[in-house]
């Protein structure tokens, strides 16, 4: 089985516990307006690779990974775009007894099913907006079937790292965040929140690509307004990153 890989980072320290390997997965069924990699996503761009190829490469890794208290990521794009190749990738690094997180905006989250969320240790959950209008506007995708993912791995007691991208004058007022922080209180399975700053450094790749860029113009949030929304999350009794 082969899947459309767009990259892969050996020593990943950012998605998930201890140094990752990281591999990048292309395809993604949102639109976020600020999405660092375009070209997973707006442009499917990547290079076709077999499961036995790309487990190789991560075995060669196994051993630091884990000793440094890591493990293994799927991101991209997002990894339930390509289920089937997912699922086999997950396999095989559970045999080579290997901790592993996928990183997913839970859109696609009827992708998963339990045989492959059984191979999960960790999801990290990016939940874009808790309005349903701002989150299509930010994504072009409706909220609902996130929030189903999302009440789905907390009946399965599954572990998750929520992840909110904080965009002045779009998603940043308290009213925006304190109903998201409340219910991802209420799950019970949520161990931590990072809230991150939205940032500009994909910028050059949609120009790359021909897109527009229609944050172009939002400053990032100042470390006064991360650190009000980081309080929010706080206030739920969150664990704050
Ligand atoms: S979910 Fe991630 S990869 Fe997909 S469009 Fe949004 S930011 Fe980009």
């Amino acid at each position: 089985m082969t899947g459309l890989v767009h990259s892969v980072e050996s020593c990943g320290t950012v998605d998930g516990p201890g140094i990752r390997f990281v591999v990048f997965l292309s395809g993604c069924s949102l639109r976020c307006r600020y999405c660092h990699n375009p070209d997973t996503s707006y442009k499917r761009q990547g290079k076709e690779r077999s499961v036995e190829d790309l487990l190789a490469e991560i075995a060669r890794y196994a051993t630091f990974v884990k000793n440094a208290g890591g493990g293994v990521t799927l991101s991209g794009g997002d990894p339930l775009f390509q289920p089937a190749f997912t699922r086999a990738l997950l396999r095989g690094c559970k045999e080579m007894g290997m901790h592993t997180c996928i990183d997913t905006s839970g859109h696609l989250g009827g992708n998963a099913d339990d045989a492959m969320l059984a191979d999960v240790d960790l999801v990290l959950l990016d939940i874009k907006a808790w309005q349903p209008e701002c989150y299509r506007a930010l994504t072009s995708q409706p909220l609902q079937p996130t929030l189903d993912f999302a009440d789905r791995l907390a009946a399965m007691g599954k572990p998750v790292w929520l992840r909110y991208v904080l965009v002045p004058g779009v998603n940043d007022r308290a009213e925006d965040i304190a109903p998201l922080a409340q219910y991802a209180a209420s799950l019970g399975n949520v161990e931590r929140v990072d809230v991150l700053p939205l940032h500009h450094m994909g910028r050059f790749k949609w120009q790359e690509l021909g897109l527009e860029y229609t944050l172009a113009d939002t400053e990032p949030p100042t470390p006064e307004q991360t650190a009000a929304a980081k309080a929010i999350f706080r206030s739920a009794g969150l664990q704050v990153h």
